[in-house]
């Protein structure tokens, strides 16, 4: 009997922990395509400013932004006007159109403006010490090491990459080049998320037993060649590393220790072309060693939602939406029902700005190190090789399985 037979005796799922050699090997691999940055058109309804933001501070850190995409310009640009250290100084993309409106729009002289080809002479611009990486998630790695080697400190949105191999590497470059790395995880900048955090480890609901996180969104047509988001070379799985990741990262900081075991299923329609590389469900359950208890599903075919409710033996703590850019929500229930409302969620895009800035002027320890990217990115693999083989995955401290 093979391993692979061994784990599925009974028909399913087995007792015995599944091993990496267990499981099956497209799981892991990227399926299809190349992942190459290439310029894209310009989002709809970007509003680009009238004036551009003003640096505040003589020790402001001047930031590339690599890809001008939605989040990108739609999101984090704009947000510069409400930094107090970090400034825009450079913006790198594939659409000479855009790097020519948005340089405008922004103040970013004519000799800032990179092409993927130039990007590399940013090595000798020192009004360069940032590099933000805001690329599909595919191309975070390669990029990220482009950046080091450029000598540039790196902010590298969600998920950090798309398997613990990339993040191990982006990390030992880092460490290499002696430069920071921080990854885009905002909620840890937000304050609903601060306080659910404060909450937590001040046992406002007794000790933890249920955690629930849903993230969910119902996709439009598309395909994976018309749409990253869906194709597996730029994406992975999909709706996990995209939106599912915001409820992985909340049942850690709530839960505050890591899963000791988990099992997952993914789900992919036959026929669908949104689904012909990306799964358009997936759901895990975790077991802390604690004893609580997690159940996490992501959806990229399910109407929205984003929730996530910590329940512990005394009462509950309900976030709806939990993680969303604005308009956040709380509620501590278990005697009185009381909403908390710990100030303005918008501040999480400036703040993280501002976190990294800080690091590299006064060393403060990142909040959102390329470690915890990592830890996030060996646990997405876990799930995922749990639901291939169909069996619970054991887990070490650092989320790797348990061989
Ligand atoms: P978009 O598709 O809107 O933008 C991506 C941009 O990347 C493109 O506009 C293009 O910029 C550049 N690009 C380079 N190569 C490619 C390629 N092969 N295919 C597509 N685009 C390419 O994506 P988003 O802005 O929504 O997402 C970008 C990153 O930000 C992702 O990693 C995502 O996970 C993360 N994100 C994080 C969020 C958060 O809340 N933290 C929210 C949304 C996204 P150009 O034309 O300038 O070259």
């Amino acid at each position: 009997m093979t391993r692979r037979g061994f784990l599925k005796v009974g028909g399913g799922v087995t007792a015995a922990s599944l091993t990496l050699a267990a499981i099956p090997a497209d799981t892991l691999m990227r399926a299809s395509g190349a992942a190459r940055a290439v310029g894209q058109r310009m989002p709809n309804g970007v509003e680009l400013p009238a004036t551009p933001p003003r640096r505040k501070r003589p020790d402001s850190v001047g930031f590339a932004i690599v890809g001008l995409g939605d989040y990108a310009l739609r999101q984090m640009m704009p947000r510069f006007a409400q930094t107090e250290r970090a400034h825009v100084a450079a913006i790198v993309s594939g659409n000479p159109d855009k790097l020519s409106r948005v340089g405008d729009a922004y103040g970013v002289p004519p000799d800032a403006r990179y092409s993927y080809e130039t990007f590399a002479n940013i090595a000798s611009d020192d009004r360069v010490e940032a590099v933000y990486i805001v690329l599909p998630s595919g191309l975070h790695a390669d990029w990220t090491a482009r950046a080091f080697a450029a000598g540039k400190h790196v902010l590298c949105e969600k998920p950090m990459a798309l398997s613990s191999a990339e993040c191990e590497h982006m990390i030992a470059a880092g460490r290499r080049a002696d430069r920071k790395l921080m990854i885009g995880y905002r909620s840890h900048f937000e304050p609903h998320n601060l306080e659910a955090m404060a909450l937590m480890a001040g046992s406002a609901v007794g000790p933890l037993r249920l955690l629930r996180t849903e993230q969910s969104y119902r996709m439009g047509p598309t395909s994976p060649s018309e749409n990253w988001r869906v194709n597996r070379a730029l994406a992975g799985g999909g709706p996990l590393e995209d939106l599912g990741i915001y409820g992985l990262q909340a049942a850690l900081y709530l839960a505050r220790e890591m899963p000791e075991s988990l099992s997952a299923t993914t789900f992919r329609p036959a026929g669908d072309p949104r689904f012909a590389e990306a799964f358009a469900h997936v759901a895990s359950q975790w077991r802390f060693p604690s004893g609580a208890v997690a159940q996490l599903a992501t959806s990229y075919d399910s109407s929205g939602t984003n929730f996530v409710h910590a329940r512990g033996t005394t009462g509950a703590l309900i976030m709806d939406p939990a993680t969303d850019y604005s308009g956040q929500r709380m509620w501590l229930e278990g005697g009185e029902r009381r909403e908390i409302s710990p100030g303005d969620p918008e501040v999480q895009f400036a703040r993280q700005l501002d976190h990294l800035a800080d690091a590299i002027r006064d060393g403060i320890r990142i909040r959102t190190p390329g470690e915890m990217g990592l830890r996030d990115l060996r646990l997405i693999e876990a799930i995922y090789a749990s639901a291939a083989a169909g069996g619970t995955v054991r887990l070490n401290p650092d989320g790797t399985m348990r061989h």
